[in-house]
């Protein structure tokens, strides 16, 4: 029998487990016994999915969540980027379709003289990943060990990488246990899931994305609303100032869904030539780390300094410091056709009828671009880069008969013919106008 100790005081597994069981609240040590035993292996993984499910059905208070946050943060290293003068602020999303928000706001950030270390994740089910996307730019090393992400920051004021072994080890236990236990949908959970890897990550503040749609892991605004509040709350208790906005995700960010075309969108927007929705969220999240890192007074200073560094071409210049730095071919900043990897098909997508894009589903987008192989189904996965979709239309755009509504980017005939059959279905052309997106609803923190 293992038995599991914080200094003098020993606990059992089931112990820890029955109580919470019992819908019993759990002392800071019992947290971390539990978390503990995730992280060394003295809990079976038939002892930490019985927790899981017994947190899942009786929940934690935010007491319990911000004491699960903590030791989860402390089963690792926490990066040191003290010797970064620059305030150190991050954003995160908590995932949706076309979202590549982070890929071009962190060198704009960065421009304006706030450091961005950023930690990612890779695309897993209908959700895309920052590190794939990325990984599309020729040469582009995502694995940099903790050093050289603490030298990459001081030396250019941005990283944008991948999950280290040393950073929130216990997460990366728990949460592959989760996925197969169906504990993954709990909100202390995901909240301390989420924010042990920021907190981890060495930054002064976070602003953080929540999604909410038919698109997002928070299907209504309510159920996001409350996500954004418990993970403010624990980022603030832990000292680190954090807020959250909460934006749309029923149809894709952007005209771009897939990983190669989705950086093109990207880089596109450093040149200032970004589609409307996407640089509106841009803007929005990027103008609230200005105001978190104190280099602006308010959200309209920071969204007109985003604006300056887009127009005089600093944002850019950044960003082609970042990919030099990590080993891309930057020749993608000023030729992205050129440098990143193209599919061999593609189809276009054209409208039967004149009329207002009703609809543009964005889980429907998301299952196409996943036949094409643009993202995963199991974690070990690999993915096309070169493969998705282009030229969306967005809700409420006015289109004539004929005119293209989506471009399809394939690799296999087969493919790119399920694709355009699901694609058919998920953009909708109607006879009335219909209002565009909302895309920001509103702010948390
Ligand atoms: N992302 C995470 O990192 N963890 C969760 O639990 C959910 C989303």
């Amino acid at each position: 029998m293992v038995v599991v100790g914080v200094m003098s005081t020993p606990f059992f597994p089931q112990q820890v487990i029955a109580k919470k069981r019992d819908g019993r609240v759990l002392e800071a040590a019992e947290i971390a016994a539990f978390v503990r035993g995730a992280t060394d292996g003295s809990w079976a993984d038939y002892q930490l999915s019985a927790m899981l499910m017994a947190i899942y059905l009786r929940g934690l208070n935010t007491v319990e969540t911000v004491a699960l946050t903590k030791a989860m943060m402390n089963s690792g290293v926490i990066a040191d980027l003290s010797a970064v003068r620059l305030p150190k602020v991050d954003k995160h999303s908590t995932g949706g379709v076309g979202d590549k928000v982070s890929i071009h706001l962190a060198p704009m950030v960065a421009a304006c003289g706030v450091a961005v270390p950023m930690i990612s994740g890779r695309g897993l089910g209908h959700t895309g990943g920052t590190l794939d996307k990325l990984e599309s730019i020729p040469g582009f090393r995502t694995g940099l060990s903790l050093d050289e992400y603490r030298e990459r920051v001081a030396a250019t004021g941005c990283a944008l990488i991948g999950q280290t072994r040393e950073l929130a080890p216990a997460d990366k236990k728990l949460y592959a246990l989760r996925d197969v236990t169906a504990t993954v949908e709990c909100m202390p959970l995901i909240c301390a899931s989420i924010m042990c890897k920021k907190l981890a990550e060495g930054i002064d503040a976070l602003v953080l994305d929540v999604k909410f749609g038919r698109g997002a892991f928070m299907k209504t605004l309510p159920e996001a609303r409350a996500l954004a509040r418990a993970m403010v709350d624990i980022g603030n208790a832990m000292g680190k100032p954090t807020r959250a906005l909460l934006t749309a995700m029923d149809e894709p960010l952007g005209r771009a869904v897939g990983n190669a075309v989705e950086v093109a969108e990207c880089i596109a927007c450093l040149h200032g030539d970004g589609p409307a929705d996407l640089m509106e969220v841009t803007y929005a999240l990027g103008a609230e780390m200005l105001v978190l890192a104190k280099v602006v007074e308010d959200t309209r200073a920071g969204e007109a300094r985003l604006r300056e560094v887009i127009a005089s071409g600093a944002a850019l210049e950044k960003f082609r410091e970042i990919v030099t730095a990590q080993g891309g071919d930057a020749r993608v900043c000023d030729a992205p056709d050129e440098v990143l990897p193209r599919a061999k098909y593609h189809r276009e997508l054209r409208a039967a009828r004149a009329g207002w894009a009703g609809d543009v589903i964005a889980m429907d987008v998301a299952l196409a671009a996943l036949q094409l192989g643009a993202g995963r189904v199991r974690a070990e996965d690999p993915v096309d880069p070169a493969v998705g979709i282009t030229r969306l239309v967005k809700i409420g755009e006015r289109v004539e008969a004929g005119a293209v509504i989506a471009r399809i980017h394939a690799n296999d005939e087969a493919r790119l013919a399920t694709a355009a059959d699901i694609m058919g279905e998920a953009i909708v052309i109607g006879d009335a106008p219909v209002a565009a997106t909302r895309w920001i609803e509103d702010g948390v923190g």
